[in-house]
């Protein structure tokens, strides 16, 4: 099959063996790429129940089909791997360019095994794969790992690597690359887990695809779509700069460890506050004319010289919402920090935010906090607390474990406070408010993610497939499946989430799939939702393989009792009412059972039957 490499690279850190392998031509039919591959090898060589700071873990990183093709927003790439921090599926997406090296390297996807007696790096080329000691490196920032690299192996290296959090085995570490992460469910945890500080690519662009001539038509005719399309437009202007303006005025910012969903002066850190007093560039993924992504520099006042490649809307609102803080420069520098240090900022800014309640419930105090005072607004106590969760000095310590082993540690109803999915930390869409990407949250087999399957329905008012209350319940599970199904066959590509919001159109991008790769099936629109369905599945007997079941299918107590107070937006007293209705309604869609397991008819009819011993055990 053109378009893909056809091949993976396997390299055991444990015997330091470095093999490159056949990708079974099934798989690659089945499952097409990018995250398809992702969870099919990731089934098959994790034995279930180990524990994933151990060297049985696998780290999966993954380009898609049209990775380092001309096609626009593609270039994304993968990781899949078993979380440290909920035990379940872990699967993060990240831009910048390495997806497109790894692809130029000859590779659709590495599989790292084992664990390194000490810290190592690789180095990776076209014609050579090498583990290399990283004692010189062991310890520095993101940034600095990034330089080191460049400096020794050239400008054209591209790096994904750790920091000093995942170092510490911070639950939620990131893997960074550029100024871009892979940041949810604690990827770069399981990377320093094996003592894996890096991974450094050299290559050219070397791509065949099967017919190039129509599939340069094709990005043609994407590049058309998107110059004509406001969306798009805005997009590169603002990149999600400007979300804030929308969730907040929904009625879905979350605010105070989620409990009101509009900020106290907004206006503060309005999206164009960001472009009119910060904004010094802009930068992008390859190949994407998009370049969202957009640097901020701090000039003055106690953060001066906070310089950040972001932040995107989710960092924006993790560190204001959790704290009810409207200073920008404390985010811009908290972002810096937090990339800097590989943290994934969601899970930081909500596990800072659960410590502010914690405090203010009297469950902490200072004697326990180091003497930091956690009131509303205290943006200084966050920036000191980012850096405490990295070390794991004091508090840090507990919160580096994530905010349901915390809540655990620290006991006197602290669980209550704790705002999770699976132990994966919500992010920055109110549930109560936005009830299918609270559902999202739900189902997802990854925990509270807000990319699992977006509701692009209740953020921007979207009409497909139909038009959708947000405030509906077990009336919108087909838009819950739909939007996760969506995704699913997306990441094959591996297309941007972003494109979304652009009228992406599936049409050219199966057509790109065939032009690429000369399987006319992944025209097939059909085909290509069939094949999101599988992968959707096989996550989700991923985790029943775990001991997942419909129990862990929840929202935190304060969703489902607690009405969310909007400060006068149209989501006032909203609560999730009907969970129970919800999950009967999805599952039966989906073809499940009353206990969320898929059903063996359905797993046969995606040819998946393979799976269903383990499903009996
Ligand atoms: S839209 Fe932004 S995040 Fe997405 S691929 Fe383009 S530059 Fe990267």
């Amino acid at each position: 099959m053109a378009g893909i490499t056809g091949r993976f690279l396997r390299i055991n850190l444990s015997t330091g063996e470095i093999r490159s392998e056949s990708i079974d031509e099934q798989v690659a039919m089945d499952f097409i790429g990018g995250r398809g591959f992702g969870i099919s090898y990731l089934y098959r060589e994790l034995a279930p129940d180990i524990d994933p700071l151990s060297e049985h873990n696998k780290l999966l990183l993954l380009n898609g089909v049209l990775g380092g093709t001309a096609a626009q927003s593609v270039s994304r790439w993968m990781v899949y791997t078993k979380s440290p921090l909920t035990g379940a599926l872990a699967r993060s997406c990240a831009g910048a360019d390495f997806g497109a090296w790894l692809k130029f390297a000859g590779y659709d996807f590495i599989i790292v095994e084992g664990k390194a007696e000490r810290p190592v790096y690789v180095h990776l080329t076209r014609d050579n794969c090498q583990i290399h000691d990283a004692g010189d490196l062991w310890g520095k920032n993101t940034k600095e790992t990034q330089e080191w690299l460049s400096q020794r192996y050239g400008i054209n290296t591209r790096a994904a690597c750790i920091g000093p959090a995942a170092e510490k085995l911070v639950r939620y570490a990131a893997i960074v690359t550029g100024r871009r992460t892979a940041g949810r469910c604690g990827t770069g945890t399981v990377m320093g887990s094996k003592n894996l500080k890096a991974i450094a690519i050299n290559a050219e662009r070397n791509i065949q695809l099967h017919d190039p001539v129509a599939f340069q038509q094709l990005v043609k005719e994407q590049i058309d779509a998107y110059k004509a399309n406001k969306g798009y437009l805005h997009h590169e202007e603002y990149g999600t700069t400007t979300t804030q303006d929308i969730t907040n005025d929904l009625g879905i910012f979350p605010v105070q460890n989620y409990r009101y969903g509009r900020i106290n002066d907004y206006e503060k850190i309005a999206g164009e506050e960001y472009k009119r007093k910060f904004r010094v560039g802009q930068f992008g993924c390859y190949s994407c004319m998009a370049t969202c992504g957009m640097a901020h520099s701090v000039t003055s006042g106690p953060y001066a010289g906070a310089h950040s490649e972001g932040p995107e809307y989710e960092s924006i609102w993790a560190f204001t919402g959790p704290i009810e803080s409207t200073n920008i420069e404390a985010t811009i520098a908290a972002d810096q920090l937090c990339d800097d240090l590989g943290l994934d900022t969601i899970s930081t800014g909500n596990c800072i935010g659960f410590a502010f309640e914690l405090y203010e419930k009297g469950i902490l105090n200072k004697g326990d906090t180091d003497g930091l005072e956690l009131t509303y607004g205290n943006h200084s106590a966050m920036i000191a607390l980012i850096k405490k969760i990295a070390s794991r000095e004091g508090i840090g310590d507990i919160l580096a474990e994530g905010s349901k082993r915390a809540a655990a540690t620290i006991g006197k109803g602290a669980e209550a406070y704790a705002m999770h999915v699976k132990g994966l930390e919500m992010p920055a869409y109110e549930p109560r408010g936005a009830k299918s990407q609270g559902f999202n949250y739900v189902t997802s087999n990854i925990g509270a993610s807000h990319n699992y399957g977006y509701a692009r329905q209740e953020v921007f008012g979207a009409v497909i497939p139909r038009e959708v209350d947000r405030f509906a319940e077990e009336e919108n599970a087909d838009i819950v499946v739909y939007n996760q199904d969506r995704t699913a066959f997306k990441e094959v590509g591996v297309v941007c989430e972003f494109t979304g919001g652009w009228g992406w159109l599936p049409e050219i991008f199966g057509k790109m799939l065939a032009a690429a790769t000369g399987v006319e099936q992944f025209a097939d629109i059909d085909y290509l939702e069939r094949v999101g369905e599988r992968i959707v599945n096989l996550e989700r007997v991923f985790n029943v393989r775990e001991g997942f079941n419909r129990e862990q299918d929840t929202l935190p107590r304060r969703m489902l009792s607690e009405p969310l107070l909007t400060r006068r937006a149209p989501g006032d007293g909203q609560m999730v009412k009907n969970l129970d209705k919800f999950l009967d309604r999805y599952y039966q869609i989906r073809g499940w059972t009353k206990e969320g397991v898929p059903s063996s008819e359905k797993l046969n009819e995606l040819g998946l039957g393979y799976v269903l011993n383990d499903i009996k055990r």
